[in-house]
């Protein structure tokens, strides 16, 4: 497995921008991902690790868009019905058997090929190439004809190259259809296949292991829906709280597509802390905590990284998020986060999500920001990016407006599920009035 390079995360003392700290994290992570074959029915959700060329058009051969009648846009009279004989039939799958003669109308049914012309036939390059043009059949009535044929009736008005799709109007071949990095989706999967594709080559699931620290820390019983208040074990103890970083964590991790490794909550013991590390780095590409990154004496993480490779603080101007560490536990990369759990999500929306990405190997790691109009007033600090986490309308005049959510302390969990996104404000803004137009974070934008 490709791995960083060492100490790749060393930076300067100062307080950093948020461009700055993700100008950087672009700038050193690489790849680690490794790659594989999968087959398309595999591939959803995966970065690509491949540009993808079509080596074929599509659609492969000119077809009908409407069920109808295909003819030679130069047998018909534009003023009046024209009548001509019914040649053939070509229905998707079933292609008429030889050649469209000129004069004539084949039944065509939507998708089927259009029939091809006698080339050379009348020396008309255009008519070569067969019926240029399919009418629908609600302009049209057959009949029977004389001696067991079946005439049709065409009623004037069609343009030349009506209903007939063109070979290679959606992809020529040897276009490049998907770019190395593209994630995924249906779409793209559709795309692949409809050029032939079986199978991509993409980059492997990352591995992730997640740890909470912290004393008081405890998960909630995975038996109980109710609080465990009730339960013969008492549920929580006096001064302990339930874990909730980390199934958020690890389902943030689910969703940018790591394979993750639920490994527990670590105890605030520096020992406990550097064995469980030691051993998560061994077989996973990335190790995530949250909590225990402070600088109080019960603040463990940072030491025990520090035993076993490198970290850094990267002490960003944000709000809210306190410091992110960044580092190596060896050669694997390592985030810790804050463990206040809004700060949790900020930090990991904004910083670690594109990092990871980049280690997935995505091409575009986001997020796009979209622009909405403040529904409040905020005062701020110059010279810090700041984040208000906010419910999105629709004005009267159907400009979307964010609402901003009324409690905002940093453990106030309830608002990020309240919320709809984060008004990102940027660094020189002191004050912000209603009315203004400001970035917006959708949380559908980074699920
Ligand atoms: P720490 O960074 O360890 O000092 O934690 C900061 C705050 O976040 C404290 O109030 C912790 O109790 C809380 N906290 C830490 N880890 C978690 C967690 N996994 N779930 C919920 N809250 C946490
Ligand atoms: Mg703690």
């Amino acid at each position: 497995m490709a791995q960083l390079s060492n100490d790749c995360f060393a930076s300067g003392d100062a307080l950093m921008t948020t461009a700055a700290a993700l100008a950087d994290l672009e700038a050193r992570i690489d790849v680690v991902a490794e790659r594989e074959e999968v087959a398309l029915a595999n591939a959803l959700g995966r970065f690509l690790a491949e540009d993808v060329v079509a080596h074929r058009d599509v659609p492969p051969n000119a077809n009908s868009a409407v069920d109808g009648y295909a003819v030679y846009f130069d047998d018909l009279d534009p003023k009046e019905p024209t009548v001509l004989p019914v040649a053939g039939r070509a229905a998707a799958g079933h292609p008429l058997e030889g050649a469209q003669a000129r004069g004539t109308a084949v039944r065509i049914f939507t998708g089927a090929a259009v029939p091809l012309g006698n080339s050379g036939d009348d020396g008309e390059g255009e008519q070569a190439g067969g019926p240029d043009t399919v009418m629908m059949q609600e302009d049209c009535q057959e009949r029977d004809g004389p001696g067991g044929t079946r005439l049709v009736e065409i009623a004037p008005g069609i343009k030349r190259g009506g209903n007939r799709r063109e070979a290679g109007e959606d992809i020529a071949a040897g276009t490049t259809i998907l770019k190395a990095g593209q994630r995924l989706r249906p779409q793209e999967l559709g795309l692949a296949a409809s050029v032939g594709r079986g199978r991509l080559s993409v980059y492997a699931p990352l591995k992730a292991a997640v740890f909470s620290t912290g004393d008081e820390v405890r998960d909630p019983d995975p038996n109980d829906p109710e609080d465990g208040a009730g339960d013969a074990g008492g549920g929580l103890g006096p001064g302990l709280i339930y874990d909730s970083n980390r199934v958020t964590i690890a389902a943030l991790l689910a969703q940018l597509g790591c394979e993750v490794s639920d490994l527990g909550i670590l105890p605030d013991d520096q020992a406990a802390i550097e064995a469980a590390l030691k051993a998560a780095a061994c077989d996973h590409a990335l190790v995530v905590t949250s909590g225990g990154m402070s600088v109080g004496e019960e603040d463990h993480v940072k030491a025990a990284v520090e035993a076993l490779g490198a970290v850094h603080f990267w002490r960003l101007a944000i709000k809210p998020g306190r410091p992110i560490a960044l580092g190596q536990i060896g050669r694997v990369p390592f985030v810790g986060l804050p463990g206040n759990p809004v700060a949790v999500m900020v930090t990991f929306l904004r910083f670690a999500r594109p990092m990871i990405l980049k280690l997935a190997g995505a091409g575009e790691i986001g997020p796009q920001l979209y622009r909405v109009r403040a529904g409040f007033d905020h005062k701020k600090k110059a010279e810090r990016r700041e984040w208000v986490r906010a419910r999105l309308e629709t004005d009267a005049d159907g400009v979307p407006v964010a609402r901003k959510f009324p409690r905002d302390g940093a453990g106030i969990l309830t608002s990020m599920v309240e919320a709809d996104g984060l008004v990102e404000l940027p660094e020189e803004m002191t004050g912000l009035a209603e009315g203004t137009m400001v970035d917006f974070l959708p949380f559908s934008e980074v699920s």
